[in-house]
């Protein structure tokens, strides 16, 4: 027994190089995220420009991409022990790492090494950073059955026309990666065959030409801001497509596993950075003449809190590990999306109370930990899609809906 007082080291998996790139990142939210989290969220600001540079600096956004790209050359571990720390400081954060580490251009773009050679450093350094729109006011959970559509030109130029929902940083970006319907679906149980994915340049700060956009007033995940997207005739060159026309759910089901690991680490960071505020307020605030800490109820609170966020963090630590070695994990990986996200709401939940009327007040972080953290039970799959997936795993498939997904799998490990 090595005595260690961390269990990730005592498992093995916390290497000295993992524990620095932590801390780094732990470093980096206390100094720079937190504060100006605690200024700008409460009145809704976006991330300041600063802060990206800093991340860029840091290398946050080239974790995964290879070194000979311009990146780190890391794996999903060292991305999601950056993605727990910054999520402790704010959540958008965290999010924002997602736009540069998600495999979906490189893998997209494999056949062209050329243009692999130009983009990826541009996107290790944080210049070239991403949204993502596949979700719209009719799809969500059944990515399968979007409408908005490309259409091919004589000269192989490709219109998108239709509306896009819910597009995180649309603004910001330097590229949406749009997904519309380029062929019809060859039957009703094949339907996620004929969506292809598109790079849709644009300048950063804007929308793209012929694309009018309006903001989705939400309760939380304040970083940055939430388009509604209506596409009208929006010119893409013929060199955007992204992978294989008409294959483009397969791209995307590839990186599904690192996408919930992702959000089972930011859902812990929000977790952690809920027991902190509280274990700190605890000891702090007097009721009855002595500090709230001493009572058992508190206490019991603070253990509970403790025991379900080490409990995610551990499941975490052995899905990072078999996505880095290759492994098929697509139910560990839905099982650490759908705990994290739960125990996340449950334990700012808790920390919410343990603060009192304190705690519903925007003059503690606790608030925010709570409302970002409902987000992670319904972004990159809903807990209840999550829960599907799991127990599909164990019962067996359920109907035609789960044999789409089931196709993707194969054709990554199959
Ligand atoms: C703040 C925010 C930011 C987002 N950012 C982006 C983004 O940048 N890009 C993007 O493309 N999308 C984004 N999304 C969309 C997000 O991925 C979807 O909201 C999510 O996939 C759920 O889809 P939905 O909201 O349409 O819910 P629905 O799919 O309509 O689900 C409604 C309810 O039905 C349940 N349900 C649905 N199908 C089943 C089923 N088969 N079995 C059991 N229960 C089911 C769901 O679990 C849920 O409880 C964002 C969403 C939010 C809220």
């Amino acid at each position: 027994m090595s005595g260690s007082p961390d269990p990730a080291v005592r498992a093995g998996y916390m290497t000295e190089e993992r524990r620095m790139i932590r801390d780094t990142a732990r470093r980096f939210t206390e100094e720079e995220v937190l504060p100006v989290a605690n200024e700008l969220d409460p009145v809704e600001g976006s991330i300041p420009d600063h802060v990206i540079r800093k991340m860029a600096d840091l290398g946050f956004f080239g974790i995964t991409i290879p070194e000979e790209h311009g990146g780190l050359g890391l794996g999903s571990f060292e991305y999601c022990l950056v993605a727990e720390q910054l999520s402790r400081g704010w959540m958008s954060v965290a999010s924002l790492i997602a736009r540069a580490n998600t495999g979906v251009l490189s893998d997209g773009l494999r056949g062209d090494t050329e243009k692999l050679k130009a983009l990826l450093p541009r996107v290790a350094a944080g210049e070239y950073l991403t949204a993502y729109a596949l979700s719209e006011p009719a799809t969500g959970s059944d990515l399968s059955s979007i409408s908005c559509r490309a259409d091919r030109q004589d000269n192989g130029d490709w219109l998108i026309n239709g509306n896009k929902y819910w597009c995180t940083f649309a603004d910001g970006a330097d590229a949406i990666v749009v997904f519309a319907r380029t062929a019809s679906p060859p039957s009703a149980d094949k339907r996620h065959l004929g969506i292809s994915a598109f790079l849709v340049d644009k300048p950063r700060g804007e929308l793209p030409d012929n694309c009018r956009g309006a903001t989705i007033p939400k309760i939380g995940y304040h970083g940055w801001k939430t388009f509604e997207l209506s596409f009208e005739n929006c010119r893409v060159p013929a060199d955007k497509l992204l992978g294989v026309e008409g294959k483009a759910f397969y791209l995307m089901a590839r990186f599904l596993d690192v996408a919930r690991a992702h959000t089972a680490a930011r859902s812990i960071g929000l977790a952690q950075g809920a027991l902190d505020d509280s274990v700190d307020y605890v000891r702090e605030r007097q009721q009855f003449g002595r500090p709230i800490s001493e009572f058992q109820a508190i206490r019991f609170k603070i253990a509970s809190m403790a025991t379900k966020i080490e409990a995610a963090r551990q499941l975490l630590h052995h899905v990072c590990t078999e996505i880095d070695s290759g492994r098929r994990c697509d139910s560990e990986a839905s099982m650490v999306k759908y705990f994290a996200s739960e125990i996340a709401e449950e334990v700012t939940s808790e920390a919410i109370q343990i603060h009192g009327g304190a705690g519903y007040t925007r003059h503690f972080a606790v608030e925010r930990y709570w409302r970002d953290a409902r987000l992670t039970k319904i972004f990159e799959g809903t807990s209840e899609i999550q829960q599907r997936i799991i127990s599909d795993n164990i019962l067996g498939r359920s109907d035609v809906d789960r044999q789409i997904i089931a196709d993707a799998f194969e054709q990554q490990f199959g």
